[in-house]
């Protein structure tokens, strides 16, 4: 399927899932091109994509440096601290930030101010990054340290499962820990955004308020 396919079909969905169907309130859809080519990502972009993740430091400088320059990138995976040099400059907005140490070296090499995502593990599985949904706010109240850092808002990765009804909830907590971040009307940390929602269960999240989705498999494929 052609990425234009694949696009029409997600914003069919999103639009039918969208909150109190309020049209103008569609989550942004970040194409996560981890899987696949330059070409494949190229592809995206004249789909009239703008938005791309990515999850390692050499796929995300290459698309980077590929594709062209009004594409705004999201870096979406951990960030090992040492690489943080390397790449954060380059990155528009963070989605995984979860931990002091990152923030720390963060706040070392940034020139300027990143936006980030507080990545929280909602479900408490072990295999999972983030910061536990009740050390949220501590956390996020602790980088008012650290200056170059802006909490633009919270991020999460669901399980793999088709249990609609867990999922809701997952995403439901988020929602509801953004809502009480938000109304604390922290200056680093407005914590406006939610990202949430990949290739499964982007329906889902899109009806809990997700303002960005990331998804890959369903839009630009997988290659193995
Ligand atoms: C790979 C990845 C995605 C996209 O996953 P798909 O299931 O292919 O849509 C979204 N978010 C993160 C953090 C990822 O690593």
């Amino acid at each position: 399927m052609s990425v234009k396919q694949n696009l029409s079909e997600i914003e069919k969905t999103l639009a039918a899932h969208v909150p109190d169907n309020d049209q103008a309130s569609l989550p942004n859809v970040i194409a996560v091109t981890k899987y696949v080519t330059i070409e494949r990502a190229q592809e995206a972009y004249d789909a009239g994509l703008r938005h791309f993740g990515e999850n390692r430091l050499e796929g995300f400088l290459e698309k980077k440096a590929a594709l062209p320059d009004d594409v705004t990138m999201h870096f979406i995976g951990s960030l090992q601290s040492r690489k943080v040099k390397d790449v954060i400059n380059e990155v528009d907005y963070l989605h995984a930030l979860d931990r002091k140490s990152l923030a720390k070296e963060i706040n070392k090499r940034a020139e300027h101010e990143i936006k980030c995502f507080v990545q929280v593990n909602v479900s408490g599985e072990a295999s999972k990054h983030g910061v536990a949904l009740e050390e949220v706010q501590s956390f996020i109240e602790m980088l008012e340290a650290y200056e170059h850092i802006r909490v633009v808002g919270l991020m999460t990765m669901a399980p793999y499962t088709d249990d609609t009804a867990y999922l809701k909830s997952i995403f439901k907590q988020l929602k509801h820990k953004r809502d009480e971040i938000q109304a604390l009307n922290l200056s680093h940390a407005p914590c406006t955004e939610l990202s949430m929602g990949m290739s499964n269960d982007y329906a889902i999240a899109t009806e809990e308020g997700a303002t960005f989705v990331r998804i890959g498999t369903r839009l630009v494929g997988k290659e193995e």
